[in-house]
């Protein structure tokens, strides 16, 4: 059986490991010339099932409109994307109901446990191999400054615990203890949340060391190759036309990000996944900032990741369209918010020694990804991880393998279905 991946991105990579390792033929198509050169190539690097809740939080609406086109905000609304957004933003809304956010949070939990879990045992089986990717299972620390903000938080945390999500609830001595560079912020605080089961990694190097590993394992890979079309024959996937040239496929996996969508119109199927676009700063960690564990600030909606020897600063929601151009102005309001939290990190944006960078999420509406077997025979899929997809990387490659060969997954696909 020949399966053509589409997408070489973390999701792409990783299933067409799983796919390869079952025993079947694998071809991975890439329109960019390296791997992880979309969303996977510097995001947070965190791994958390305990940030499973999908961003359309309830209450969604209103942060959005008090945001609108406010460059300094953590949520920014470009007007200019609206009109795209038009379908899916209201949808968007739609899921964000207290019961159906509330669902698509413990789906989510379930499967980044379990995807976690998969992703331990891959690092153990593959570190011999050579796979590095800097993973620390260092559980990672949210702080707060808002005492409601933080109760709303445990709140989640304790519906989570059911899916195998521990937490720790430490005051403000606690954390400073565990974590001295938020000495400088320690007035502020009000305690944090820990959760020792989370990890962080560097997605780009796990998506380029494992294609590595499946390439010796007699995985094809071909970048510079763009997929124009899929192929139906009496309704089945039975090629992929790219700009190169056809390529028979007895079936495919579509894993291209934000751009799946257009791939699956014309098959008369709705993708509901757009692009949300986010910012990441890289710089060396030298002792002047020296992190012992990742952080999100709850406050500034950052994350602050140790990476081996950098430090990996990240966030911002942008609804901008599908435009991936890195804009100064919004990576410095990273730098700016990461400030507030680590008060050592410079002032201004360098970006000689700071590595700014942009990437666009694809998310779906729901706010869970989108996985598995469709309508059309022999298609499949693995998008819409949205803010997740480092995390939902290694369960979802399972689930995806699984629901190809028709095996009974380790959590229902039901949950993540077009
Ligand atoms: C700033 C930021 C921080 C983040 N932090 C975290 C985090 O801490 N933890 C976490 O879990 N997740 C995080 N994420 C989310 C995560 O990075 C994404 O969900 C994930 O990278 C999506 O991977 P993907 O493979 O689906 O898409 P991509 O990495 O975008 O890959 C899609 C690939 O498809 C290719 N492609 C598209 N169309 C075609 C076509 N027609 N033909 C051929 N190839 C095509 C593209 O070239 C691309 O390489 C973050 C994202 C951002 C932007």
């Amino acid at each position: 059986m020949h399966v053509v991946v589409i997408g070489a991105g973390v999701m792409g990579v990783t299933t067409a490991w799983y796919l390869r390792e079952a025993g079947l033929d694998v071809t991975l198509l890439d329109a960019a010339t390296e791997p992880a050169a979309g969303a996977s190539h510097a995001n947070g690097g965190m791994l958390h099932a305990s940030h499973a809740e999908p961003w359309n939080t309830p209450g969604v609406g209103l942060d959005l409109l008090r945001y609108l086109g406010r460059e300094d905000s953590p949520l920014l609304m470009r007007p200019r994307a609206l009109p795209g957004l038009a379908g899916w933003g209201l949808r968007f809304l739609w899921h964000s109901r207290r019961l159906a956010f509330q669902r698509h949070a413990l789906v989510n939990a379930r499967l980044a446990a379990f995807s976690l879990r998969e992703t331990r045992r891959l690092n153990r089986e593959l570190a011999g191999s050579g796979l590095d990717f800097d993973f620390r299972e260092s559980g990672i620390l949210k702080v707060f400054r808002d005492p409601q903000s933080q109760a709303r938080n445990r709140h989640a945390a304790e519906a989570m615990q059911d899916e195998g999500v521990r937490f720790e609830a430490w005051d403000t001595e606690q954390v400073i203890n565990r974590e001295p560079a938020l000495a400088g912020v320690r007035d502020e605080l009000c305690g944090g949340l820990y959760f020792p089961d989370d990890a962080i990694g560097d997605a780009r190097r796990f998506t380029t060391g494992l294609l590595e590993l499946a390439r010796d394992r007699g995985l094809r890979y071909r970048p510079a190759t763009r997929v124009r079309r899929l192929r139906t024959f009496q309704g089945r996937i039975d090629a992929i036309e790219t700009d190169e040239g056809p390529i028979a496929a007895d079936a495919c996996v579509v894993a291209s990000g934000h751009e799946a969508p257009a791939l699956l119109r014309p098959l008369g199927l709705h993708l509901p996944v757009a692009p949300v676009k986010g910012y990441s700063l890289t710089l060396p960690m030298d002792t002047g900032h020296r992190v012992q564990l990742p952080l999100i600030d709850d406050a500034n909606k950052v994350v602050m990741t140790p990476l081996g020897d950098q430090l990996r600063l990240a966030g911002t929601a942008e609804f901008a369209g599908a435009d991936a151009r890195m804009e100064p102005r919004r990576a410095a309001n990273v730098l700016a918010q990461c400030r507030r939290t680590l008060t050592t990190l410079p002032a201004e944006l360098d970006r000689e020694t700071m590595a700014p960078w942009a990437g666009l999420r694809p998310m779906s509406d729901r706010g869970t990804p989108i996985l598995g077997p469709t309508a059309v025979p022999g298609l499949h899929l693995n998008t819409g991880s949205g803010h997740l997809g480092w995390t939902f990387a290694c369960g979802a490659a399972a689930l995806v393998r699984d629901g190809l060969l028709g095996r009974a997954p380790e959590a229902s696909l039901e949950d993540f279905r077009l």
